[in-house]
């Protein structure tokens, strides 16, 4: 592919109210990096946009050039999915306002917040939407996948609470989703990903919830994995919608909380969190919290943004991630011997592998009310393969590689978009299921029948 002719690329750039980094600028390494250190690609030029028009004068030149466009919310697509070889990036960090609405207790979002950000802003007022479980992440794609986290049993997904978006579209022009307005772009939206359009404003309805809840995570010795996983299983059968609870097989951090003979050794977390009273809390959890001889305990009353944080420095920027997942709708036996046997043999100190308890109001929605699939899931299973050193890529994604075969042999197909990886493109079409996918096809050829937008995990048009 030709690069867009010098003078294009001029008029570009004074047309954008953002900065257009171009390769030969010296930030142009720090313009094109997302949160994925494995994702190393060099697109032709990063618009930073700073409103609208930036976005619409972008898709028109991508356009007019053929040039495929990757657009960038938070940048934590861990398929890489936020910046793209010989194309545009858009990238939409700095639109990152929040602006709640305290009669309509609806807040108003730019595709570039962060969950933290959201947080913030609603949690002043003792108001939440659901979202992720890592306050950094990116609000836009997370949207737009979905959204799983900590109050999705009591509240939903994170894109059953969307209520309006403003969509520059692969003709460049912005256009509202609602219910009532352009009906079928909107349920693309919620669960779709971003091969619809650009989306320039979130609006979310909020639940009331806070400012403190009952969380925390309690760590078991690995040597106890068989009867922890057990547990999960028991207790997450009956667990109230309130709660929601993971069980993470990973390495104990070399922190001085934890007993010195178990730092950097192998441990099952078990984590929870109340989506109501903390005091009610406190007496839903009493069975996990007092559960076995864990070699150390962090489940109490806490600030909501506290708990939402309190992951954020185990998932910073610039490793390497290599993931892979699925839904269940029950808890295999040789999954869970999966997990326990694997437990002492994790390639890296900075993995780990996890079941999260989906369910509740997540699966009272009907199933094609929105692009959203999986709300059979009772868990998600997830490798979250993540290490330090380049020359150590192949053992890695060999292990992740391995043990998720191992499992997938056992469940139900099916998984979470957002937790594809990049070469995961082969299982897009059972992430929707084959109704929602025909469907969402459907709705791409009406909104971009050039697929302009398809750095993404990508929906063909219907058309193609
Ligand atoms: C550390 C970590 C923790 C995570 N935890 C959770 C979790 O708890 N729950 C959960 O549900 N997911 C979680 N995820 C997955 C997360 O939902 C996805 O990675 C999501 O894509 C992140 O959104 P982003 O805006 O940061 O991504 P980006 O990389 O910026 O974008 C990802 C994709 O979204 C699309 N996109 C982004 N912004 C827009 C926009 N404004 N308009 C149109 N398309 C857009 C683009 O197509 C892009 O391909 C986690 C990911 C990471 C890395």
């Amino acid at each position: 592919m030709a690069d867009p002719p010098a003078p294009a690329v001029d008029e570009l750039a004074d047309d954008l109210r953002g900065r257009l980094v171009r390769p030969t600028d010296p930030d142009y390494d720090q313009a094109r990096s997302v949160w994925n250190g494995m994702i190393d690609q060099r697109p032709d030029l990063v618009v930073e946009a700073t409103g609208t028009a930036d976005v619409i004068a972008a898709v028109e030149f991508a356009r007019e050039h053929q040039r495929p466009v990757a657009v960038r919310g938070g940048g934590h697509s861990v398929a890489g999915d936020g910046t793209t070889d010989d194309g545009i990036v858009i990238d939409l960090g700095a639109l990152d306002e929040v602006r709640l609405d305290p009669e309509t207790e609806r807040v108003h979002v730019g595709p570039g917040a962060t969950l933290g950000d959201v947080d913030h802003e609603t949690q002043a007022f003792s108001l939440a939407v659901p979202s992720g479980v890592v306050s950094m992440t990116g609000m836009a794609g997370l949207t737009l996948g979905g959204g799983v986290g900590w109050l999705m049993r009591e509240h939903g997904l994170t894109c059953d609470h969307l209520a309006e978006a403003h969509v520059v579209t692969a003709e460049g022009e912005l256009v509202r989703a609602s219910e009532d307005e352009n009906a079928d772009l909107f349920w693309a939206l919620q669960g779709g990903g971003g091969n619809f359009g650009i989306v320039t404003r979130f609006t979310y309805d909020t639940v009331e919830l806070g400012p403190t809840v009952y969380a925390g995570a309690n760590l078991h010795p690995a040597r106890d994995a068989g009867e922890v996983l057990d547990f999960y299983e028991e207790w997450t059968a009956r667990a109230p919608t309130e709660v929601v609870t993971a069980a993470i097989v990973k390495t104990a951090p070399e922190t001085s909380e934890i007993p010195a003979e178990h730092r950097g050794e192998p441990v099952v977390a078990l984590a929870a969190c109340y989506a109501g009273d903390p005091d009610r809390g406190r007496k839903v959890l009493e069975p996990l919290t007092s559960f076995g001889d864990p070699i150390h305990e962090d489940v109490r009353e806490r600030p909501f943004t506290e708990w939402q944080s309190s992951s954020d420095d185990a998932w910073q920027a610039g490793y390497r991630d290599y993931w892979k997942s699925c839904y269940l709708d029950e808890l295999p036996d040789e999954v869970l011997e999966a997990m326990v046997e694997r437990v002492h043999e994790m390639p890296s100190t900075i993995m780990d592998v996890k079941l999260e308890h989906a369910g509740g109001a997540m699966a009272e929605v009907d199933e094609h009310a929105s692009a959203f699939s999986g709300r059979w899931a009772e868990h998600i299973f997830k490798i979250n393969g993540r290490w330090e050193d380049p020359a150590e890529d192949e053992a890695n994604i060999a292990w992740v590689r391995e043990l998720f075969e191992d499992v997938a042999e056992h469940v139900r197909e099916g998984v979470y978009v957002n937790y594809l990886a990049r070469d995961d493109q082969d299982r897009i079409e059972a992430a929707y299921g084959k109704q929602t996918y025909e469907r969402l096809r459907q709705v791409k050829a009406n909104w971009d029948p050039d697929n302009r937008f398809s750095v993404n995990q990508n929906i063909r048009p219907a058309s193609d």
